[in-house]
């Protein structure tokens, strides 16, 4: 872990969140809207929503079928308006009008989850939290830091091979990773700064010009220490 956070601090040297968000309400509407949804898309869809509704209370009084419109081009739109509508609401009717600070708070506002919670935590108070979402899970499932399929579990994982300190940016920049290199499909293991460090049976060759590339044959970590032990053994 220590090598790979060294090799993506090197790679990703932007440590923000790529979401536009000037205030954690802000943040925690546009988190809210990024499910399903490209980062990008999100970006460009919050300009004219935050034009028309800002604050929770705002939110709390939505017209529905305007928000629904405004909201439309990130998906699921429907129940993202519900969310927002509820969120703004226990926002100002539980929390006097401020986003909570604490995990155990925050799961209880409507469209939260951990992960979104930890994304407030990390990037709108500067508490350390990991984000696992479905980037995260993949490049932590092909590195071996997690054999879990569950994002809680993997937190948990990550949680103890990352220090604290680093809780954040750490995660955030494995999830740059697998945005842009380490991706489901086809991963760009030639353009990877830590292919050395990969065992991954979905590392790929690099393409030949033209071609489609190949899965690399890579001996597992497992089979590869019985061999060094044996040799051990046998030098001794
Ligand atoms: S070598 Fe390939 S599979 Fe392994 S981490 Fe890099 S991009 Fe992902």
């Amino acid at each position: 872990m220590a090598e790979v956070l060294a090799a993506l601090d090197r790679r990703f040297r932007n440590r923000r969140i790529e979401l536009d968000a000037s205030t954690p309400w802000e943040l925690l509407v546009a988190t809210i809207l990024s499910a399903q949804c490209t980062d990008d898309r999100v970006n460009q869809v919050v300009p004219p929503l935050f034009a028309v509704y800002r604050t929770p209370a705002a939110f709390a009084a939505a017209d529905r079928a305007t928000l629904e419109r405004l909201i439309k081009p990130t998906g699921f739109f429907r129940a993202k308006a519900q969310h927002l509508i509820a969120c703004g609401h226990a926002v100002m009717t539980r929390f006097g009008g401020e986003v909570p600070k604490t995990m155990e708070e925050l799961v209880t506002l409507p469209g939260v989850g951990r992960k979104t919670a930890n994304v407030i935590l990390g990037n709108a108070f500067g508490r350390p939290a990991v984000v696992v979402d479905t980037h995260v899970t993949r490049v932590s499932r092909r590195l071996e830091f997690s054999a879990s399929t569950d994002p809680v579990r993997i937190e948990f994982d990550l949680q103890r091979l990352i220090p604290e300190s680093r809780w954040t940016v750490g995660s955030h920049q494995i999830l740059l990773h697998g945005r842009y290199v380490c991706v489901a499909r086809r991963p760009r293991c030639e353009d990877c700064t830590i292919s050395d460090l990969c065992d991954s049976p979905d590392k790929r060759l690099a393409s030949p010009p033209g071609g489609a590339g190949q899965a690399l044959v890579v001996m597992p970590r497992a089979v590869r220490r019985d061999r060094m032990k044996k040799t051990a053994e046998t030098d001794r």
